[in-house]
């Protein structure tokens, strides 16, 4: 009998559940015992019921799961790998963490509670203190982690290596953005082939806010932010994973670019994330070649954890900028999750 965790994902069958399927495929300390889904796909094999969209085959455990509902009083898991849209994940997550259950989240629905850790363990791996606020404040067993939106991720752990070595004072993004980040079934193809859209609703508010509670300083129970002002422009493309996003960075002390690819390359996670089985290594790569980074080339570097970083160069107006790439569904999604999950179970926080 196995001895790894049990876990169900929640949402199993979207453009962020799939991921989690297939990386948590032999996974050594998570076991999924569990799959749901809406009413659309509930009492169907998951093969049946799931459109799959990945290059890797749907692993075999998977094809004759039954989806269940999401039924936080009844499941036997002890993690929620939660996939659910916003709306949904609002209703349902609560309950699963006043049942005992851990629930590491991609929606964005408790991202900004104040107890809530917005967790990146090669960034901020001391956040997940806020738990213990959290189940007393709100009388859960188990909790909500969350990770962030997958735009903000790469730009977070680029800002954090400068912002340590230098400071950070203003941050000007614009995104290029994979379509499947949109979920599924997406932007149809007749809107986006020969096409961008500069609009994807909510997205600039939380480019702009989630950086800064994953830099901010965790002082007593609560996160002082970080006082980093980023304004960002988000943009759909026909690109289908891996989000690209140019920034222009103001410092507080001026660093030459040998200097400043030296701080990005040289960035290492804290010690206590350092060794997890999804830790990004390296933790950010830099990329000498002029037209690079390109989703299709370099979004699977690092297994798709780590944060690729090209065309770095002095900004005319304030002090660098570059392009930053990070595959949305591994890092800026499930792997993202399923990290925050290994750092949860090493700080002995599930069970
Ligand atoms: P998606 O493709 O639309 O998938 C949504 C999933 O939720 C489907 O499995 C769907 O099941 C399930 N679902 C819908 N209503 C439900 C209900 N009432 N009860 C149970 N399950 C329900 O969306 P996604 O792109 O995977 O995104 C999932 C979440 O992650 C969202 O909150 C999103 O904002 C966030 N996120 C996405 C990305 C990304 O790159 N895509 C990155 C970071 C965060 P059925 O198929 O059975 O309807």
């Amino acid at each position: 009998m196995s001895n790894r965790i049990p876990v169900t994902v929640l949402g199993a069958t979207g453009s962020v559940g799939q991921r989690f399927i297939q990386l948590l495929d032999g996974h050594p300390y998570f076991e999924v015992i569990e799959l749901t889904g809406s009413k659309r796909s509930v009492g169907q094999p998951y093969a049946q019921a799931c459109h799959w969209i990945l290059e890797q085959d749907m692993p075999e455990w998977a094809k004759e799961m039954i989806i269940n509902e999401s039924s936080p009083e009844t499941t036997e898991a002890l993690v929620a790998f939660s996939a659910l849209p916003s709306s949904v994940a609002w209703m349902l997550e609560p309950e699963y963490a006043s049942n005992g259950i851990m629930v590491c989240s991609n929606a964005s629905a408790y991202r900004d509670e104040p107890d809530v850790p917005l967790l990146m363990p090669e960034i901020n791996p001391d956040h997940i203190e806020m738990l213990a606020h959290q189940r007393t404040r709100r009388a859960w067993k188990g909790g909500i982690v969350t990770n962030p939106n997958c735009t903000s991720a790469g730009p977070t752990v680029v800002l954090k290596a400068l912002n340590d070595s230098v400071g950070v004072r203003n941050v000007f993004a614009v995104s290029l953005q994979a379509l499947s980040g949109a979920g599924l079934p997406g932007v149809s193809a007749i809107d986006i082939i020969d096409n961008v859209i500069p609009y994807i609703g909510g997205e600039e508010d939380k480019v702009s806010s989630e950086p800064r509670k994953m830099l901010g300083k965790l002082e007593g129970d609560t996160i002082k932010t970080a006082s980093i002002e980023i304004s960002a422009h988000t943009n759909r493309v026909p690109v289908r994973d891996g989000h690209l996003v140019c920034l222009s960075i103001q410092l507080h002390n001026p660093l030459e670019i040998d200097e400043a690819r030296h701080v990005l390359e040289n960035y290492q996670a804290p010690i206590i994330s350092r060794n997890l089985p999804s830790t990004p290594q390296p933790v950010i790569q830099v990329l000498k070649q002029e037209d690079r980074p390109q989703p299709r080339l370099d979004r699977m570097i690092g297994n798709g954890m780590t944060t690729v970083v090209g065309r770095l160069r002095l900004d005319p107006i304030w002090h660098i900028k570059m392009v930053v790439l990070s595959h949305n569904t591994i890092r800026g999604a499930a792997g993202g999750s399923i990290f925050n999950a290994e750092l949860l179970f090493k700080e002995g926080w599930l069970g």
